[in-house]
């Protein structure tokens, strides 16, 4: 047990963690272009939030949370998703006094008691982000481009929007209203879930994955034929923006969000594998009553999120896989324990001067320390022995064409720093 993580979790090891940076550098750089700003909340909060934004009958809340009561005998979670948190941090910091809308992005761990299986873990990671405090239908459309172009420029092709609307509280009670009269009439058509979920929360049989509810809900009644003219507006004008940028969209009836606070617009980015495989790769919509919900000011909202485990399977699948494990420049190879001193010296000289440099500290024969100089494909080493100690110089060997110069210890820095700009300069042309 010691020395085994639990089930279900998983470490991110040197050699894997290089894609991590480079997605979250991608991540960070496209939420900076849309003037996002980071907000960073913690892992846990109060199990009532959760059970107030994620909704009592979800699978998360009821199957899949991690809580306990701590020390003060409160009612803890660890975060199973990231909007909660969001939101009672604008409202807990009176974020709304500020400019709207507050345009926020998140990256982090989540957590929820699920079943493993590739890509997926007990702990994970997902990226998100909330607009709150506009509910004008361009912001909509800026959340739907925002998540498509962050997924184009990862270099993922195939890439389609579905498109919904949940309609609003005026025009969902009718709505809900004609869909519990149409499954009631198909119940024996019903697995045993949806029968249940038909009194609770009509509107989750709609992405039931059972074949026989799926055919039932490929001809339900749809939001769109009970959506009020407001939201019927709404829908039209996200549409019209997302035309003028050429974003193509499918619209999908069956896309919906059993809760009330989700209003309007529903979407997913959806990629189709070269096995065919459809899979949504981000999911958000429209929440305008989450705020008041969490106890806040009636306060619209509109956000997404996405998992990065599975983004990063997906772009590895497809030849896309970001980052590279980074080398130092330079390797010193001392001889002796005086001339590991020197180096020791040079190595906080040339990092001085922002050159990344690596030392043999395990006082290696030539031959081994020339070795390790390979395998992390450093631009130059440095050989200090007795000769060179002695001499005042150091035998300074570029790898690229095994060329080996005595540069004088006084000049070294400015002599690397040179080489290494000149390396760099190769490299980029
Ligand atoms: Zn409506
Ligand atoms: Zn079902």
């Amino acid at each position: 047990m010691l020395t085994t993580r639990p089930r279900g979790i998983n470490d991110i090891l040197p050699g894997d963690v290089e894609g991590w940076q480079a997605l979250e550098a991608h991540i960070r750089h496209l939420f900076s272009l849309y003037h996002y700003e980071e907000i960073r909340t913690p892992i846990f909060e109060h199990t009532e939030l959760f059970l107030r934004s994620v909704g009592e009958t979800s699978d998360i809340v009821e199957k899949e949370m991690y809580s306990f009561e701590d020390k003060g005998l409160r009612h803890i979670t660890l975060r199973p998703e990231g909007t909660a948190g969001v939101v009672r941090a604008y409202i807990e910091n009176k974020l709304f006094a500020g400019p709207a809308p507050q345009k926020l992005y998140y990256i982090g761990p989540m957590f929820r008691y699920d079943q493993p299986q590739a890509g997926r873990y007990r702990q994970f990671h997902q990226f998100g982000c909330e607009v709150l405090g506009s509910d004008a239908p361009v912001v909509d459309a800026e959340v739907i481009t925002f998540a498509v172009d962050l997924f184009s420029r990862l270099g993922l092709q195939d890439l389609k929007v579905s498109l919904n609307t949940v309609g609003c509280p005026d025009c969902r009670p009718a709505y809900e209203k004609a869909l519990v009269d149409y499954f009631a009439g198909h119940e024996e058509d019903l697995c045993d879930t949806c029968k249940d979920r038909l009194h609770r929360n009509p509107l989750r049989i709609l992405d039931c994955k059972e074949e026989g509810c799926k055919a039932l809900a490929a001809q339900a009644p749809t939001t769109l034929d009970y959506a009020c003219d407001h939201c019927k507006d709404h829908f039209a004008a996200v549409r019209g923006y997302l035309d003028e940028v050429g974003i193509a969209y499918e619209l999908d009836s069956t896309l919906v969000r059993g809760l009330d606070y989700y209003t309007q617009t529903a979407f997913e980015v959806i990629m189709t594998q070269k096995s065919g495989a459809q899979n949504a790769i981000c999911g958000g919509g429209r929440y305008n009553k989450l705020v008041y919900n969490c106890g806040g000011q009636d306060t619209p909202g509109v956000g997404f999120a996405a998992g990065m485990e599975r983004l990063l399977l997906i772009l590895e699948s497809q030849g896309l896989a970001i980052g590279q494990r980074r080398t130092p420049a330079v390797y010193l190879a001392p001889m002796d324990a005086e001339a590991s001193k020197m180096a020791f010296a040079l190595a906080k000289a040339l990092r001085a001067k922002d050159i990344a440099v690596e030392m043999d500290s395990m006082g290696k024969s030539l031959k081994a320390q020339m070795k390790n100089a390979d395998r992390l494909q450093v631009a130059y080493t440095v050989l200090i022995g007795e000769n060179e100690r002695l001499g005042g110089f150091a035998t300074v060997r570029q790898m690229a064409t095994g060329e080996q110069t005595e540069i004088d210890l006084d000049k070294l820095v400015t002599y690397l720093e040179k080489g290494i700009k000149h390396v760099a300069t190769k490299k980029n042309t």
